[in-house]
């Protein structure tokens, strides 16, 4: 299947087979924290990417032969890029909906709502989950780096709309990245926001995949209960945080680990040729965290593999070679 994946389990959906709409990459946006990678073709032109007729038949084939054993909860319409942007859009989640009594969920960058035709084609869809990171247009440029047409006021009211035409659920889901959209002022703009749109659920989010930009790193979990607080405030639907703490920071302690594993092996082949003082270990192997350098060579230290000599007063790290058996 090209268009079709999964199902792949989500907390959020329960079993949920994906379309995918877009080829990479393109969206209307650029976002720091993309996992796909860099927007090749930044656009906000819909048109038919890729044809609606080979998606429709990936369709009738799954409805016909199903997918193994693995059960189906919803299909979700997305895209390694805005889905909206296909202009058959509309025309798929019909043909979903006229086949099945599975529920059809749309995952959406929200950009393009204040246009009545993306309304239309999206107002079949059960569950539409939009994306809206920031309410000031500067914290907007610098998370989102949109589209030069897309107008933020716009987009809200846009979401605003759709969201009181739309007879199914809008959960808007915010995420929020580390000194980039998070601070007091942003917070209380996108409270704002999230009262004028009225969404069914808000959704809190930060970056807990590698992103597109190394600069978008995660929000802390104070912060998420600060800001899930700030958006419970005069708004009636459920905020929920999405983030797993807990399992984030166990996946980087094993990355961190395994950074320590890799570096310590290059800190013992370089001294194994000549001793080293600590400056010249970051130097040759280009580490700017001499605090990690010192990690590596304790560990190697305990491991009786390098030990710290003082030659002319000055401090360096040898190689400990194995002596020499004796005949
Ligand atoms: S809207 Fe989605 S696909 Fe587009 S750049 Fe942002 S994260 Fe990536």
């Amino acid at each position: 299947m090209k268009y079709l994946f999964g199902p792949v389990y989500s907390r959020r959906l329960g079993y949920s087979l994906g379309i995918d709409l877009l080829p990479p990459k393109i969206c209307s946006l650029n976002c720091v924290y993309c996992e796909v990678g860099p927007t090749t073709d930044l656009t906000c032109e819909r048109q038919e990417f890729v044809p609606t007729a080979d998606i429709l038949r990936e369709i009738d084939q799954v409805l016909a032969q199903g997918v193994g054993s693995r059960p189906i909860d919803v299909f979700t319409l997305t895209a390694m890029g805005e889905p909206t942007l296909h202009s058959g859009l509309g025309e798929i989640i019909a043909y979903l909906k006229a086949r099945t009594d599975k529920p059809v969920a749309l995952l959406t960058n929200g950009t393009l709502f204040a246009d009545p035709e993306v309304r239309a084609a999206v107002a079949g869809a059960d569950i539409v989950i939009p994306s809206l990171d920031a309410a000031r247009q500067e914290s907007f440029e610098r998370v989102n780096q949109p589209a030069k047409e897309l107008d933020l006021e716009k987009i809200i009211a846009g979401l605003a709309l759709f969201t009181r035409e739309f007879k199914g659920e809008v959960w808007l889901e915010i995420l929020l990245v580390r000194d980039m959209n998070d601070s007091l002022e942003d917070l209380q703009a996108l409270q704002e926001a999230v009262r004028r749109i009225d969404p069914t659920r808000v959704q809190l989010n930060t970056v807990a995949r590698p992103p597109m930009d190394e600069r978008a790193r995660p929000v802390s979990p104070e912060k998420m209960r600060q800001a899930a607080a700030m958006m419970a405030e005069g708004y009636n639907g459920q905020v929920d945080i999405l983030v797993d703490f807990q399992a984030m920071a166990q996946k980087e302690a094993a990355r961190v680990q395994k950074q320590s594993a890799l570096l310590s092996r290059e800190i013992a082949a370089l001294l194994q040729r000549r001793p080293c003082p600590l400056m010249e270990i970051d130097k040759a192997l280009f580490i700017n965290d001499s605090q990690l350098t010192l990690a590596c060579l304790q560990s190697l230290m305990a491991d009786g593999r390098v030990e710290k000599t003082v030659h002319n007063g000055k401090e360096f790290y040898q190689f400990v070679r194995p002596a020499l058996e004796q005949k």
